[in-house]
């Protein structure tokens, strides 16, 4: 029989992670705490993250979601001058709760166990983690050599105290209000692209075509700009979309909400150790930057990549061999998350000098990184001029 892997919560980075784990001939169990469908913010997806799911034979279950196809990135400025485009490839743009859903789906179908159910403990016994599990007919245990974090934003094994403390990351303290819409006005283009609206300080605010009618939108900014308004969630993203800047206000006369708006706040964060002996942090759980240019499912997905390869690697090799597994798989994801780091600053501290980057001095290389290029070892010119820029000046 092969080797039982939990893997904790079944988002992407938990169903990825699973079907990668079927692949190299191991046994997972995904335990996710939610009833799927649920809803999920993250809608606008890379081509690495498509190729990713396409490695793992999910091409015609995207086509079937029927969610219209990402080209490219627009970004408006307030300068109109100062607005461009970053073609992203070939990607999608998701319902979140239809992709978990069919990535989880998938994941059962092929093989991998699916407990509903809440881990609410893990503790080390020998070589051996043990993992407790609520499920509605009562506790759970299991048993095993290697385990995977991926419960997000939840970062549970961080709060139980296995790694040590985190980071803020450069965007923490903002606030995300979103919500999905009706009756956009939707330009040529708009359907195959996801729209970025920035103003300074570190204001933004998204517009992704989900299907021919709705349309997701949300507003990005510092938590004490939303705060000192006294507005409910619902006014203050009514009325600030409505301000924000002249090509949103163009697209959302007379839209329709479909729904209460939601929100997220403080998810920027990051943590130096998320591997060790056999327990593998994926995703979310250990790091996130920032949501502008749509990394989060993709680093999700490839991690899980890598994860699979990792583990395989440990398994094949004595206990005493894993640290340096574990360094390489930590190496790897950091530095493509760097990537993604210091182009956003880039972003934020230079924007004209970005928009040049990006459509005329290193085009190529840009478009290679919003497609999600990031794991090349060396880094390229556009890369290291931007780092000498941010960091030697
Ligand atoms: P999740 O998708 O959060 O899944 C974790 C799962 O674990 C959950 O289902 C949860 O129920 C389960 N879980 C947690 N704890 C437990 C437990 N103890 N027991 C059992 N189950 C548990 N990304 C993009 O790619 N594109 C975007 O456009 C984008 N926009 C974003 C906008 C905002 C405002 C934010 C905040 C993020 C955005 N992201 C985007 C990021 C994206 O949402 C995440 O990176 C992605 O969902 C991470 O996947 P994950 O599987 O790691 O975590």
């Amino acid at each position: 029989m092969s080797e039982i892997i939990p893997i904790i919560g079944g988002g992407p980075a938990g169903t990825a992670s699973a079907m990668n784990l079927l692949r190299e001939g191991f046994s997972p169990v995904i335990i996710e705490a939610d009833t799927f469908p649920r809803f999920h913010i993250g809608e606008s997806l890379t081509t690495e993250c498509v190729d990713g799911l396409n490695r793992l034979g999910l091409a015609q279950q995207l086509k079937k979601l029927s969610a219209p196809r990402k080209k490219g990135v627009r970004i408006f400025s307030k300068y109109p001058e100062n607005s461009f485009y970053v073609g992203a490839g070939d990607a999608w743009q998701v319902e979140r709760s239809k992709f978990d859903h069919m990535m989880l789906n998938e994941a059962i179908q092929r093989g991998a166990k699916h407990i509903v159910g809440r881990v609410d403990s893990i503790q080390k016994n020998k070589n051996l983690w043990n993992i407790s599990i609520q499920t509605v007919k009562g506790e759970k245990k299991l048993e095993s050599r290697f385990v995977i974090d991926a419960s997000g934003q939840k970062r549970f094994s961080q709060k139980q105290g296995l790694f040590g403390g985190i980071k803020d990351g450069i965007y923490a303290h903002q606030i995300a209000l979103f919500g999905h819409f009706e009756g956009v006005k939707h330009q040529p283009m708009d359907m195959h692209d996801t729209l970025i609206f920035h103003r300074e300080n570190h204001a933004w605010a998204w517009m992704i075509p989900l299907s021919e009618t709705v349309t997701s939108i949300g507003l990005v900014l510092p938590i004490e700009d939303f705060k000192k308004t006294g507005l409910t969630m619902d006014d203050f993203l009514d009325q600030n979309i409505l301000t924000f800047s002249e090509p949103l206000m163009s697209r959302i006369q007379g839209t329709k909400r479909l729904e209460k708006v939601r929100a997220a706040s403080n998810y920027s964060f990051t943590m130096d150790e998320y591997c060790r002996e056999g327990l593998f942090c994926v995703g979310d759980s250990h790091r996130f930057i920032d949501p502008i240019f749509s990394f989060g499912v993709q680093f999700s997905v490839i991690e899980a990549e890598y994860a699979a390869k990792a583990i395989l690697a440990c398994s094949q090799t004595d206990y005493s061999k894993w640290s340096p597994i574990h360094e390489g798989y930590m190496q790897t994801t950091t530095q493509a998350q760097d990537v993604v780091q210091d182009i956003l600053a880039y972003f934020w501290k230079h924007p004209w000098g970005f928009a040049n980057m990006a459509h005329q001095r290193h085009a190529d290389e840009f478009l290679e990184i919003f497609a999600g290029r990031i794991y090349e070892k060396t880094p390229r010119k556009g890369l290291l001029s931007i780092r000498k820029t941010l960091y030697e000046a």
